[in-house]
Formats: C-alpha cells, structure tokens, sequence
C-alpha cells in the first residue's frame, strides 16, 4: 500500500508540488490496521490502493488521498483537527497518530456510533466522535490547527473557515457530486486573509445536510 501511495505521489507530483509526503504521515498510513476500518467481506482490498464501500453509501477513501489531506494539514504534535465526515474513522486514525486531538463529525449515526467504538477499541483516545451535520462544524471546540472535510461540498461553508486559526488550513473537495471536484486547500494568513488554492482532481460521496 506504502508504495502504491508513492507511485502514485510521483505521478500526481505537478498537481501537489512535491515529489514525496512529509516521512511522519507516510509512518502513521504505516501503522495504521486499515482491514480493522473495513467490513469483513471486503477485508482482502483493504491494502489495495482504491476506496472501499462501508455500508449507508458511504466509502473509505483511497490510501494515497488519505495520505495527501493528511500530508495537506501539516500535522503537528500539538495540533487540534477537526474531521467532517468521520465515515469508517481511518482518516481520523491516521490524524490522531500524528496530532493532539481530533475531533470528528459524522451525520449517520449509526456510522458514527460503529467508528466511535471501532477507534476506542483501537485505543485511539485522542479522537471524539459526534453525530451531527457537520456543515456548522464544532465551535465549542474551536479554533483548528487544521480542518479537513472528506466528503464534497458544493461550496466552502463559512463556519469551517471561521474555525481555522490564523495560519491554519482548511483541506476540501469542492465540487458537485459525480461531476468534477477539486480538492481545495483554503489557508488563512495570520492577518486573517484567505488564499484559496485548487490541487487536484477527486470523486468523494457528497456532503448531505440534515433537514433544518
Ligand atoms: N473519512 C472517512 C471517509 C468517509 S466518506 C473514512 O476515513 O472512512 C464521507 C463521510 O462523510 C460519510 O460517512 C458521510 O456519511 C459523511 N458526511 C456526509 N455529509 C456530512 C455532513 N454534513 N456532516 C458530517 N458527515 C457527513
């Protein structure tokens, strides 16, 4: 899988300016059980570089997009993510080896509840899982030191980027569901500017809203 990723890294090396991911992210895809993330009967792809379905039409993203919005936050030791769209809680898995805490927001329960348990299991006890639509995102816990949203929004919504911190990054699929989308990394300066930045090219399931 580790190599998948970087074959993959090099061929995508123009669209994300660089020839490798940061060492630390490539360690924690390393240390990370993603079979543990997967439904018993899809367990054998689990290694393989491609998305797998999780039940409720969601999917587990592809390792190297995993690997690549993590390698987007700039994760640091001291870091508090914010995840929306907690799915299987892999994403989350891979943050949580690299970061202080994350917090994570999923809008189907029942996938919220199986990750909440599956990552306590695990002993990952720096990660807490929410039901909720995470389109508000989580101010009670706010600012980020990163916010990345791993399902596709038709627009960028406010409350996420008025969560970052100043210097902090939002990572973001950006586009309409099954046609293009574009993973956006949206920064804000430390004078509170924004420099919006497209990457690259992506499928991911939608972003829903829950009913108001
Ligand atoms: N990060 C996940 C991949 C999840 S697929 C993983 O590592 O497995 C996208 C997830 O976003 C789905 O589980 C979907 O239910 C969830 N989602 C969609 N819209 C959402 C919203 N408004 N708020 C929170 N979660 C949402």
């Amino acid at each position: 899988m580790l190599l998948d990723i970087e074959e993959e890294v090099a061929y995508t090396r123009r669209e994300i300016g660089k020839d490798a991911l940061d060492k630390r992210v490539m360690a924690a895809m390393a240390i990370v059980p993603r079979d543990r993330f997967i439904p018993e009967c899809d367990r054998h792809y689990a290694f393989a570089n491609g998305p797998v379905p999780i039940g409720h039409g969601q999917t587990i993203s592809q390792p190297y997009i995993v690997a690549l919005m993590t390698d987007l936050l700039n994760p640091r030791p001291d870091s508090v993510i914010l995840e929306i769209g907690t799915g299987s809680g892999y994403q989350a898995a891979v943050l949580a080896e690299l970061v202080r805490h994350v917090y994570s927001i999923e809008i189907v329960d029942a996938l919220a509840a199986a990750a909440g348990l599956r990552l306590q299991q695990l002993g990952y006890d720096n990660v807490t899982v929410r039901h909720a639509d995470g389109y508000h995102g989580w101010p009670e816990h706010a600012p980020f030191d990163g916010v990345v949203v791993t399902a596709a929004a038709p627009h960028i919504p406010p409350a996420l980027v008025e969560q970052l911190k100043p210097g902090a990054r939002l990572v973001i699929p950006v586009g309409s569901p099954g046609g293009v989308q574009e993973l956006t990394a949206v920064d804000k300066n430390a004078d509170g500017a924004l420099c919006v930045r497209s990457i690259l090219t992506v499928a991911f399931v939608p972003l829903t809203r829950s009913p108001p």
